[in-house]
């Protein structure tokens, strides 16, 4: 069985196609990207559009297959930025309706957990999930992915980015950061704000925008010191949940899991603990369409499918209010 898998969150168009084996044939990527401002949902929403049939027909293109050969479609239904969503649904839907296909409308944040179990050898992981717009640590207990610790205010990414946008680095901000934080050497203290299992990142971006505007610290080191304690305060809770819930096992997902420094500190709180740590290649830990193909796959193999009636989107969707039928 092969499933066209379509995501449309936020940033990425991607579309993806994977077989039943977790073999993935294509994972076309498309991103918005911007040298001012953030993402604006329109304007995201319009590069979206622009790409739709390319990144299709590129990845049918890709994986040496027609539409007719797909068994299955499907897509992010949420959680995500309504504008967005909404294109890579009304694909999905066509495809689906005018080719006779069965559709799956599938939750993006598992899609990233599932994903790290099909490519690597975990088995009963806590994931770190660290992306632009969320940040959660999660893990299956009781017929349900749970989230045992979040951000309670804007995902790690988005953070970062938003401090790259103060000072002039452009959007995405997270790839620029690390790669001046390369070059620093001093570490300035910064909040470190744990509370309980949750992580919050609005004080930092305050803190850290004035001392930036201070001129009193030089950029490469800001950036070394944000990375430092942000990526401490994600090992620290990841560590938690996994002690709590007798898990050996980390995987990393998300965009920001890209970052040498949070997989390297994510690496040794492992190896002290006698824990694994996995971590899928960058193309599946951003924001793509094989995720999303796959845990179609697997979905489908549990008997869930989408009535096309009821396959409008899920903008607010939470990991924790879908029930797991397929474990
Ligand atoms: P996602 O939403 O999962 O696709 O992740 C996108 C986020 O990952 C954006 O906020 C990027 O700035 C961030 N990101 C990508 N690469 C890196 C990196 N090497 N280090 C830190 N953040 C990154
Ligand atoms: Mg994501």
């Amino acid at each position: 069985m092969i499933c066209l898998g379509i995501e449309s969150t936020a940033h990425t168009f991607g579309a993806g196609i994977v077989d039943s084996e977790g073999k993935v044939l294509a994972n076309v990527i498309r991103s918005f990207s911007t040298e001012e401002g953030g993402m604006i949902p329109v304007k995201v929403a319009e590069h979206h559009i622009k790409v739709v049939d390319e990144a299709i027909m590129t990845a049918l293109d890709d994986a040496k297959v027609a539409l007719k050969d797909i068994d299955l479609v499907s897509f992010s239904q949420g959680p995500g930025m309504g504008h967005c969503l909404r294109i890579g649904a009304m694909a999905a839907r066509s495809l689906a309706v005018l080719h006779g296909k069965p559709l799956v409308g599938v939750n993006h944040c598992i899609a990233h957990l599932e994903i790290g179990g099909a490519v690597t050898q975990a088995k009963d992981p806590v994931l770190l999930y660290a992306s632009g717009a969320n940040t959660q640590i999660i893990a299956y207990d009781g017929g349900r992915y749970r989230i045992f610790g979040e951000t309670l205010d804007m995902g790690v990414g988005n953070f970062l980015d938003s401090f790259a946008r103060h000072v002039g680095l452009g959007f995405p901000g997270g790839p620029k950061v690390a790669a001046l934080a390369e070059k620093g050497e001093k570490l300035i203290p910064l909040p470190y704000v744990v509370k309980g299992m949750d992580v919050s990142f609005g004080g930092i971006l305050t803190n850290i925008k004035q001392k930036h505007d201070s001129g009193r610290f030089g950029l490469e080191d800001l950036c070394y010191s944000v990375q430092e304690t942000v990526f401490a305060m994600l090992t620290e809770v990841a560590e938690r949940a996994m002690a709590h819930c007798g898990k050996d096992e980390l995987v990393l997902g998300g965009g920001v899991a890209c970052n040498n420094r949070l997989k390297e500190m994510a690496r040794i709180m492992c190896e002290d603990r006698g824990a694994r740590c996995f971590v899928p290649e960058n193309r599946l830990l951003v924001d793509n369409a094989a995720m999303i193909a796959w845990l179609g796959i697997v979905e489908h193999q549990a008997g869930v499918s989408t009535n096309v009636a009821e396959a409008s989107i899920r903008p607010y969707e939470r990991t924790d209010d879908v029930e797991v039928t397929w474990r």
